[in-house]
């Protein structure tokens, strides 16, 4: 079964602008009550860049990291699972799965994973 995505994110009771993560204040209108939304639905790349130089934890050359809006619009930033020549594209469709995505004292780290729809 599928893992479901560990995130939520905070609607501002009164504007309605989502935040993630969570803010004191509203950002738009500095209201200070929110209700929890989780994503949902695929992802649309918003933005992304790779990383070489990776910090300890990580068993593998590279990371592509990137920025998706989910279809309730909750933005939230991930791991893309793609091979190194795989033509990424901003606004393409990613689906979205919550995966480990490091180890930590031998404890997987669920994150984020994000893959191109088959
Ligand atoms: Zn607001």
């Amino acid at each position: 079964m599928k893992k479901e995505i560990g995130i939520v994110a905070y609607k501002c009771k009164k504007c309605g602008k989502l935040h993630y993560p969570f803010h004191d204040r509203c950002l738009a209108c500095k209201g200070r009550e929110f209700e929890q939304v989780k994503p949902q639905g695929n992802t649309k790349l918003q933005t992304y860049t790779r990383i070489y130089n990776l910090p300890w934890g990580f068993d593998v050359r590279y990371l592509t990291i990137g920025v998706v809006q989910f279809e309730n619009g909750v933005r939230a930033m991930g791991q893309i699972h793609v091979d190194e020549s795989y033509p990424l594209q901003n606004g393409m469709t990613l689906e979205p799965s919550w995966e480990p995505i490091r180890i930590v004292y031998e404890e997987p780290v669920y994150g984020l994973v994000l893959k191109p729809k088959t």
